[in-house]
């Protein structure tokens, strides 16, 4: 979190927050000790699940990231898209005690050992949740640059930031259909561009295209981009590396990197 960002007024959501945008892997205590860029410290313990996932304000105003991406779609895609994610999600282990209070990163897991009523719904409104909550914080309004470890490993594994950013924008034209496109850290430590299908996310055990722990994501659903850009994604693409939040990413980037 950079400390210009704005404290949400609900105490529960702001939990949820962080623990979703601290911690890249509830399942796996990988809690970092250090964070980077000044972050809020990490409690000892994840807060738990109180069974209901809320929708996550924007830490941000909806029109904050225009002209790259303007209010209607923020609203839309927010208010809307997501909040139906959240609202699904809930529905679906409403029924399903044993289950709802786990991490979404617990959840999404052990997709295909879920009870088979709810495999899908958590798959799809689970992932949806998960991935737009990780997606809003991945942007911002400032201008922000990779701190030197993530420049660095960027440089080291695409030969340059410029590359990085071609083979990004390749990646997510090329994904049919809706989807999302992601930079991971992998097991050992390296770096990997990939995409996913529909609202599968690469924390998913099972056939999710692309698995690792996410530090960037793009949505390459239309709804993220329709409204401004019509069929034009590859300009969605080109214009949304200016309101990326780099110290997300980079913050995320340390904490994913296996102790050594
Ligand atoms: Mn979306």
């Amino acid at each position: 979190m950079s400390p210009s960002r704005p404290v949400s007024e609900n105490a529960v959501s702001r939990r949820r927050f962080l623990a979703l945008s601290g911690l890249a892997f509830a399942s796996s205590l990988l809690v970092p000790k250090d964070l980077a860029f000044g972050a809020a410290p990490v409690p000892e313990k994840l807060p738990q699940n109180s069974g209901t996932f809320e929708v996550v304000p924007l830490p941000y105003a909806y029109d904050a990231l225009e002209p790259w991406i303007d209010a209607e779609t923020m609203h839309l895609h927010h208010d809307k898209h997501y909040a139906a994610y959240t609202k699904k999600l809930n529905d679906a282990l409403a029924g399903f005690p044993d289950y709802k209070t786990r991490s979404i990163e617990e959840l999404l897991h052990s997709t295909s050992s879920l009870p088979e009523p709810i495999r899908k719904a958590v798959r799809e409104n689970g992932g949806g949740y998960y991935n737009h909550t990780l997606f809003w914080e991945m942007m911002g309004p400032g201008k922000t640059q990779p701190a030197e470890a993530l420049a660095n490993a960027i440089q080291k594994t695409f030969g340059s930031m410029d590359n990085f950013k071609r083979k990004v924008a390749g990646e997510a034209a090329s994904v049919f259909g809706s989807g999302w496109t992601w930079l991971v850290v992998k097991h050992d430590g390296n770096l990997e561009i990939g995409s996913t299908s529909n609202q599968d996310s690469p924390i998913m055990s099972d056939g999710a295209g692309v698995s690792g722990k996410p530090i960037l994501v793009i949505d390459v659903w239309e709804h993220a981009y329709y409204l401004k850009y019509k069929n034009e994604r590859s300009k969605y693409i080109e214009s949304w590396w200016n309101v990326v939040n780099w110290e997300t990413v980079g913050r995320r980037f340390s904490e994913a990197l296996p102790e050594n």
